[in-house]
């Protein structure tokens, strides 16, 4: 993945509030999302984030503004355009760049139909990016396996397998829901006594993960395993990952087949997908492992993987109280993580899950697990901020939360930068708690 003149930190967009410092979604990020405008009917269609507006790519290309591209590409949730091969979206992600820019013939003729193909964020709904055909979820923080592990198992913490395997699990993809979505309490069976029997209830230890999660691009046949060398071919974008845990429920349930109704009630995306050749500028060496720690057995060492598999995305969340809303006190930020810390890279997190021959197919969203670092500012959950609630954390309005009540919003938001180019973000990922049903 080369930088090239899409990247340009000096690029400007006619379209201004793209120009603007504040801005998620200067010219040279062009993150992909689902919309429909609000409040008519319309299928789901591409579009594009810039600024404050969205590009709508079914009306650019039937304009006839992107060359190569049928109105086709972009009907319809992110698959089809994730199915191509990166040429395509290297070639659509120039397209776009020069349509928006505020130099060049097309971006003249681009700003000529900016009524046509341009809508206001605010004024569109967004959708899931694709239709998820499968959702695995790894744990790839050493740093959170470390600290989740010594609250269950002190004497040792990480299993023997971790520095070996990218460990994972299959999620669920039907409850995966856009940035926005409430989120019911679940119901379900804890067990608070070990010397009684278990109760079944609301969680009472409700909790978010922040995560990256990337989107699958181009497919692999089943039985056909991806190389190391190719893996990173297949991330087609990044978005922000809410991975709603409830502790309780998986204390009781996780042994032995590991996590199951604690994390299958709901998982929010946000919308906007911000493409592998975005975040080119911003990849930095993989993990340095520390001395004495294994190397990565063969099919899961690539030199280039090696030397630009991180990527430096910071991470953040912010809580907000229902308290808090109506005393119209801002949300609070609880954690501030980076995806620099992850033991494994997306590269190898695709490669091992191809490595038994598993076919990985467009639109499927592989998770990192939470991303947590050394420090306690930077731990990416309530279970490891509150140390399992020991450490509960107070809100500006004197509330405390050891796990997340009713009427708390949760948001994600990250970007990534580096010396010399220009900082781009991933918009937001936010859900707020209901009541259990029938606790309202
Ligand atoms: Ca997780």
């Amino acid at each position: 993945m080369t930088i090239n003149p899409t990247h340009d930190p000096a690029r400007r967009s006619w379209v201004e509030s793209a120009n603007t410092d504040a801005t998620d979604f200067p010219i040279q990020n062009l993150p992909l999302g689902v919309f429909s405008r609000a409040g008519r009917e319309e299928d789901r269609r591409c579009g594009v984030a810039i600024g404050d507006q969205v590009l709508d790519l079914v009306e650019a290309a039937r304009q006839g503004l992107l060359e190569g591209f049928a109105v086709d590409d972009f009907t319809g949730p992110l698959n089809r355009l994730m199915a191509q091969s990166p040429d395509r979206w290297r070639a659509l992600r120039a397209l776009v760049s020069d349509l928006l820019s505020a130099e060049g013939a097309a971006g003249v003729r681009g700003r000529a139909r900016q009524g046509e193909i341009l809508v206001r964020q605010d004024a569109v709904t967004m959708h899931l990016p694709a239709d998820v055909g499968d959702y695995t979820d790894f744990y790839a923080s050493v740093y959170h396996a470390t600290n989740v592990g010594s609250m269950f198992r002190p004497d040792n913490p990480l299993l023997p397998n971790y520095k070996w395997v990218p460990i994972g699990y299959h999620g669920r993809a039907s409850s995966i829901v856009p940035s926005g979505t409430a989120v019911r309490r679940p119901v379900g069976q804890v067990s608070a006594n070990p010397a009684g029997p278990p109760t079944v209830g609301p969680t009472a230890r409700l909790d978010y993960e922040v995560e990256l999660g990337a989107w699958i691009g181009g497919a692999n046949a089943l039985g056909a395993t991806v190389p190391i060398a190719r893996a990173g071919e297949r991330v087609f974008g990044v978005s922000l990952l809410n991975d709603w845990s409830a502790r309780d429920m998986q204390a009781w349930e996780y042994q032995p087949l590991g996590p199951f109704l604690a994390k299958n009630f709901a998982s929010s995306v946000s919308p906007w997908v911000v493409t592998a050749e975005a975040l080119a500028p911003f990849r930095t060496p993989a993990f340095a492992r520390p001395e004495g720690d294994p190397a990565p057995l063969p099919y899961l060492f690539d030199a280039g993987d090696q030397a630009s598999g991180g990527l430096a995305i910071a991470v953040e969340c912010w809580l907000a109280s229902a308290g808090m809303r109506a005393a119209g006190i801002a949300p609070m930020r609880v954690s501030l993580g980076s995806a620099r810390d992850l033991y494994w890279t997306f590269a190898q997190m695709v490669a091992h899950h191809a490595s038994n021959g598993c076919n990985l197919k467009p639109g499927d969203l592989l998770g990192s697990g939470t991303v947590s670092g050394a420090e306690k500012g930077s731990r990416g959950c309530l279970l490891e901020l509150t140390w399992r609630g020991t450490e509960p954390i107070t809100l500006p309005t004197g509330e405390v939360r050891s796990f997340l009540a009713d009427g708390d919003a949760v948001t994600l938001r990250a970007s990534a930068s580096a010396p010399g180019y220009r900082t781009i973000g991933f918009g937001e990922c936010a859900g707020v708690i209901l009541p259990a049903t029938g606790q309202e």
